[in-house]
């Protein structure tokens, strides 16, 4: 059954069943009520046999307010116990339906997750396959032969980033990766990851602006994921003539390391979605670019393992910086 039906009947017996008790708790308070009442007017009417009101009207007043007190005692006790129950079954409720739809949410970003899986693989390795058969059928000039390499790389080098990403965020879910803590300096990193696009993107213009060394405790391969992560996302939603820009400073509470893009940026709204797993802009059967909704979320999840925050804000006059923390 299709993710939305099931949701939808989820909810709507949810809600009943949620009414039904509601109902039920109201029902049972005003019959409890009722019951009080009549055992008020029951206990009078014996009283006004046992005790003559004229004869002695001391002694009526008093069993009277007593009879009375005992009423507006037990209805208080309904109304308490009733309250407390009532609230017990709004937070219950709030809670199943919070996990309920949490549920259903990440059920469908792992089925958007594993069509985009399935295309990102299959995707290069077609390319790459088909640039291969081409050069050993035919007897191709030395230049389109360049061409067709560089091209095979490219898409070996697209695999390689994906199966990454996937095997990383695996093993740091799974508690399976090791983290390494080794001093390292982030500008000589961040220098050659920025060289390597400058090289896989050679007509695309990559600045960098990048304090010397910036020395972090963190693991290497990991940090290299996590700057490779947010320059891959910066070329591939922006236009190719505008530039990427990415930054590297040290100031009083830390180092910061941004990049920066001209793309269309992030709407206020997604801002904070697009750092959980799986989770893409948009529709997957409308969305153009390519993508697994991982790099993110592995970028969050190197950040805090290395003590540092990641946040992303609006570049001005278009596009987006996110910036990571590293607190020292
Ligand atoms: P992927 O790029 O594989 O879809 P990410 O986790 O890297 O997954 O990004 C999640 C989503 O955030 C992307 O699908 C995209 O919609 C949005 N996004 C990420 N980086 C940028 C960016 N620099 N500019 C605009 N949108 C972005």
């Amino acid at each position: 059954m299709p993710g939305r039906i099931r949701l939808r009947r989820t909810t709507v017996l949810y809600w009943t069943v949620l009414l039904y008790i509601i109902a039920a708790l109201v029902w049972w308070f005003i019959s409890l009520n009722q019951q009080n009442t009549s055992m008020r007017d029951f206990q009078i009417i014996n009283l006004r046999t046992r005790v003559d009101s004229t004869a002695h009207p001391l002694l009526y007043q008093q069993e009277l307010s007593r009879i009375n007190n005992h009423r507006d005692r037990n209805r208080s006790k309904y109304i308490g116990e009733g309250s407390i129950f009532f609230l017990l079954i709004l937070v219950g409720a709030g809670f199943v339906y919070r996990s309920v739809r949490r549920q259903f949410r990440l059920q469908q970003q792992q089925q958007n997750f594993m069509i985009a899986i399935t295309h990102e693989l299959k995707t290069p390795l077609s390319v790459a396959k088909l640039n291969l058969e081409t050069l050993q059928k035919y007897n191709l000039d030395p230049e389109k032969q360049k061409k067709l390499i560089r091209t095979t790389l490219d898409e070996t080098a697209r695999l390689n980033f994906l199966t990454n990403n996937i095997l990383i965020s695996s093993q740091l879910e799974s508690g399976g990766y090791k983290l390494s803590s080794e001093e390292l300096d982030l500008s000589d990193l961040l220098k050659d990851c920025l060289q390597d696009f400058r090289n896989r993107f050679p007509e695309r213009e990559f600045y960098g602006d990048i304090e010397a060394d910036a020395a972090v405790t963190g693991d290497p391969l990991l940090l290299q994921i996590l700057i490779n992560n947010l320059l891959e996302n910066a070329v591939k939603y922006s236009p190719k003539e505008t530039p990427v820009n990415a930054s590297l400073k040290k100031n009083s509470s830390g180092i910061e390391l941004q990049i920066k893009d001209q793309g269309p940026g992030i709407p206020g709204d997604e801002k904070k979605k697009i750092f959980t797993r799986f989770y893409r802009i948009g529709n997957e059967a409308t969305r153009k670019t390519q993508g697994t909704g991982l790099g993110l979320y592995l970028c969050r999840k190197i950040a805090r393992d290395h003590n540092a925050d990641i946040t992303v804000t609006n570049n001005e006059p278009t596009g987006s910086i996110f910036a990571v923390i590293f607190h020292t």
